[in-house]
């Protein structure tokens, strides 16, 4: 299967959805503007971004169909596809740099301008400037060597130098390592990659697993690798941009605000500090950026997210059929989860499995199997019909949430979980079945229709 971007850039092309703009687009705004009017309908390429000559795309899969279909797979058989991968990872394989596309045009020391070779955006209205947002962050435990990848946001700081978040993940423990030696740490970042690569990077899976082998899994065969110039890290052999650097010890400088995923602005603080010793890139390359809070970012957070609920909710109670989490609530804080109920309580057993899944996950709601969880008029009706509220919904105080989340106290943040499953023993089930017109489904309109 290929996996890099041209690949499925030309599948987009083939099949309709990759849109191109070749007027003069501004990175300010124009190109976000434009992106999220095309969301999630199509891809667009600007070939044309006032001051660069490296065409930008954006929205490379913005539905669950997108991301199924880039790894030839239906929605139903990603989410199975991707439970093996978390289970089975695939063992990357680094091949020689010679002849390596990415390492086409080398650029060292003082030629290092960030804003000069990368056609960064700013995106909202009250972002503190420009920021990477689809970058790849690769890492190596300095105490077990085992790799880490991550997407983070980077504010260009001029020159050299990045402005990074990291949250308290699997990142930021790693470079808590290295910190607490007094010692940076060695990073590459990398732009412009296949989806496939993008979504396992964002699998929430223990500290000490390589998102790049669940990659192979996922793809079916090892995801190819090749040295970095200027660091001790490897970075995948299709790519557009690398970025090799390091994250500096004992230094925090202002960063943000950024509009992120919830729909609002995370505030500008201090926070960690990159410089780029290095970087390589493609004779003719592509920037890839996401523009925050479109389906593209969404469920790059949302289908590895499921995936590994999934799995953590079947080991607290086999009968959960599929998980939900919605794009209102960011992809991160609001759940749905859709059981085949057999037992009293069995739904509040699945709430305790999704909160244990993620810091993130703030609301859930648990339905039957006659409920679509991934249609949210069906949530609310079983919520409404199904649920009262001194029973069917529990609160827990003062959780770890997350720090995005503006009603949260710093990252501290209750948890709800509402039951709006039929109560099991309620002896009188009838009531709450849905009503339905026998044959609905198999009326053909252009049969009655004059
Ligand atoms: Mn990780």
């Amino acid at each position: 299967m290929d996996i890099s971007l041209r690949g499925w850039l030309r599948t987009l092309e083939e099949c309709g959805k990759l849109k191109t703009v070749s007027r003069a687009v501004d990175a300010r705004f124009e190109a976000a503007a434009v992106a999220k009017k095309l969301s999630p309908d199509y891809c667009v390429r600007f070939d044309n971004i006032k001051g660069h000559t490296v065409p930008v795309v954006c929205g490379l899969a913005s539905t669950r169909e997108d991301f199924a279909k880039s790894m030839g797979l239906t929605v139903h058989e990603l989410m199975e596809r991707f439970n093996q991968a978390l289970e089975r990872p695939v063992p990357c394989e680094l091949v020689p740099g010679e002849g390596c596309a990415v390492k086409e045009r080398i650029i060292q020391g003082a030629d290092v301008d960030l804003e000069r070779i990368l056609p960064a955006c700013v995106h909202h209205e009250k972002d503190a400037g420009k920021f990477l947002t689809a970058a790849m962050l690769i890492t190596k435990d300095p105490e077990t060597g085992i790799r880490n990848v991550a997407i983070h946001r980077h504010q260009l700081k001029g020159g050299n130098k990045l402005g990074a978040l990291l949250l308290p993940r699997h990142t930021w423990s790693i470079f808590g390592k290295a910190e607490s030696r007094g010692k940076p740490l060695e990073v590459a970042l990398v732009i412009g990659c296949h989806p496939a690569l993008l979504l396992s990077s964002q699998a929430t899976t223990r500290l000490g697993v390589d998102e790049f082998e669940i990659a192979g899994a996922l793809t079916g065969a090892p995801v190819k690798m090749v040295k970095c110039e200027t660091v001790d890290l490897e970075v995948p052999v299709e790519c557009e941009f690398v970025l090799e650097g390091r994250l500096l010890p004992n230094i925090r400088e202002s960063e943000g605000p950024f509009g992120e995923y919830p729909r609002t602005y995370g505030p500008e603080s201090s926070k960690h500090v990159l410089e780029i010793t290095c970087v390589t890139h493609r004779a003719q390359p592509i920037y890839h950026t996401i523009v925050p809070a479109t389906t593209e970012h969404l469920l790059l957070g949302a289908i590895p997210r499921e995936a590994v609920m999934t799995q953590l909710i079947r080991q607290a109670g086999p009968n959960v059929l599929a998980v939900n989490l919605t794009p209102a609530g960011g992809c991160r804080y609001h759940c749905v989860i859709q059981i085949d109920k057999r037992n009293a309580g069995e739904a509040k057993n699945a709430m305790f499995a999704a909160f244990t899944s993620s810091t993130e996950v703030k609301h859930v709601v648990v339905v039957d199997k006659d409920v679509d969880p991934f249609d949210p008029y069906d949530v609310e009706w079983a919520i409404s019909t199904r649920c009262q509220a001194g029973r069917d919904v529990f609160i827990v105080r003062g959780a770890m949430g997350n720090k995005l989340d503006p009603s949260s106290d710093n990252g501290v943040s209750d948890k709800m979980g509402i039951d709006a499953t039929i109560p099991w023993t309620d002896p009188n089930r009838e009531h709450f079945l849905k009503m339905e017109i026998p044959g609905l489904d198999a009326i053909d309109l252009s049969e009655y229709l004059d």
